[in-house]
């Protein structure tokens, strides 16, 4: 028997919030079990030249949607293949009851089983759930499920209050399937959370969608009354910044009040962020962390409205060139926690042709390091730890996963992103292995691509091929 399974030779190891060092790793039995400048070839069953590679921890892609508009299986199966293409190792996806995913409520304690059974077996990466309680009798299931179910996060979204989004319906309740969905049920959730994280040795978060629904409300009538243009700037000007500021208020007021540890997901815009800043700065005492999007980053409804189509839909929308480099400047100031995917596998017939019945969302997690690296570490200067802080250790750290996951140290789980920095690539739909049929990112021109994933101590992925079967596993966090 060797004493290693696997060994990574001649690679440049990216440690987090340490940096770079020249040196060979090798694993056993999943984890990371040696670290040294040198280590013997002969000493393990496979090797890897990592030779001119950087070695990052695998990304965790800390906002995923299984199952949101297809069975769970499927999407486990399709989706987190897609996650290897792009160094990720952990997807950490969310689920509700409500209209999508399995479009029925009742109690977690008999979905949630449900929703783990669906998965097993189908997952390329590990994987954990956010859930988000939608009623009042889900909200006293939150201590139970943390304490038995592994979920530590939790999700509420502002804007569902009022109406129904993703149709002509106003019918919130249609929607939601819940009893009160408001700022009091807000306000209840936050208790619970607050208990259980004060319960809890490791972070127990409220993860929120910040926008406003009665002014996105005022605002899509408006478009809607100008001509209905069908069209992504519309799309921006009928939910528009204004309203991620006006729910980040009420959401970090009502964290404060209620001593919750929260998460901002997806702040799309300059606006948003300025907000957050500001929420940080007045209430330094809340644990508030910031988490911004790849498309958010990236991607302008002008680019690609020019291009035609709906397939950029999402919520928050995407929005303008200069709340990108706005949304870059808090990544590289630190302001930004991490960086994560938001990927919702939606096929083009979803979308259709007409703005307001699109289903919002696509995918993207085979991008995280590939953008982060090429237009955050060549374009922007940020380094390769910090790289590696942005997609991998700050979230596995916001998420109860440190200890195992983001980072390269003896003892974590042996979860690689063998990454070429130079190596350039055009994204394409069929690259990225998802069994979405279009991509938003189509003909962007990427600079560092990985070449290896690494799942637990056993090569998952290489030169653009998953090799063997699904190994992927629940973490209870
Ligand atoms: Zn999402």
């Amino acid at each position: 028997m060797s004493r290693y399974d696997l060994l990574v030779r001649g690679g440049t190891l990216v440690v987090p919030y340490l940096g770079t060092i020249r040196a060979d790793l090798a694993t056993k039995d999943g984890k990371v079990a040696a670290i040294a400048v040198s280590l013997p070839p002969d000493e393990a069953d496979t090797v890897l030249d990592a030779t001119g590679k950087l070695v990052f921890p695998g990304a965790v892609d800390a906002h995923f949607h299984l199952g949101i508009y297809r069975p769970l299986p499927v999407d486990a199966a399709e989706e987190t293949r897609s996650s290897l293409v792009g160094g990720a190792t952990t997807v950490l996806s969310y689920f509700r009851t409500g209209q999508h995913y399995l479009n029925k409520t009742g109690p977690y304690a008999g979905i949630f089983p449900e929703v783990l059974s669906s998965v097993a077996g189908h997952a390329w990466t590990d994987y954990g759930f956010h859930l988000a309680p939608m009623d009042t009798a889900q909200v006293g299931e939150v201590s139970s499920l943390v304490e038995e179910s592994g979920v530590s996060s939790f999700k509420y979204y502002m804007f569902y209050k009022g109406f129904n989004l993703s149709a002509d319906s106003r019918d919130a309740k249609a929607f939601t399937m819940s009893d009160e969905y408001d700022l009091g049920h807000l306000y209840q959730l936050m208790e619970a959370v607050a208990a259980a994280n004060g319960a809890s040795d490791r972070r127990v978060s409220l993860s929120l969608h910040c926008e406003q629904a009665e002014l996105m409300r005022l605002f899509i009538d408006r478009v809607r009354n100008s001509g209905d243009p069908q069209t992504l700037k519309a799309y921006s000007d009928a939910r528009p910044p204004l309203t991620e500021r006006v729910a980040i208020g009420e959401a970090t007021t009502l964290a404060r009040a209620t001593d919750c540890a929260i998460n901002l997901l997806h702040l799309s815009s300059g606006e948003a962020l300025a907000a957050a800043r500001e929420a940080r700065i007045a209430m330094p005492e809340v644990d508030m962390r910031f988490e911004v999007t790849l498309h958010h980053l990236c991607l302008t409804h002008s680019e690609l409205d020019a291009r035609g189509g709906l397939g950029g839909k999402v919520n928050p929308p995407i929005r303008t060139a200069a709340d990108t480099e706005a949304l870059w400047a808090g990544v590289v100031d630190g302001t930004v926690g991490w960086v994560a995917s938001d990927h919702a596998c939606c096929l083009e017939q979803e979308k259709g042709d007409q703005l307001w019945p699109a289903l919002p969302g696509f995918g993207g997690t085979a991008l995280l390091y590939p953008i982060l690296i090429s237009e955050g570490m060549h374009r922007r200067g940020l380094s390769p730890a910090r790289v590696a802080e942005l997609v991998s250790a700050n979230p596995a750290r916001a998420y109860g996963l440190d200890g195992r996951k983001g980072n390269l140290l003896i003892g974590y789980d042996a979860d690689l992103a063998i990454i070429d920095p130079d190596l350039e690539q055009e994204v394409t739909t069929d690259l990225l292995l998802s069994g979405q049929d279009h991509c938003p990112f189509e003909g962007r021109k990427v600079r560092g691509w990985p070449v290896a994933t690494v799942l637990r101590g056993e090569i998952a992925y290489l030169n653009g091929e998953v090799l063997g079967s699904p190994r992927g596993a629940f973490v209870a966090r």
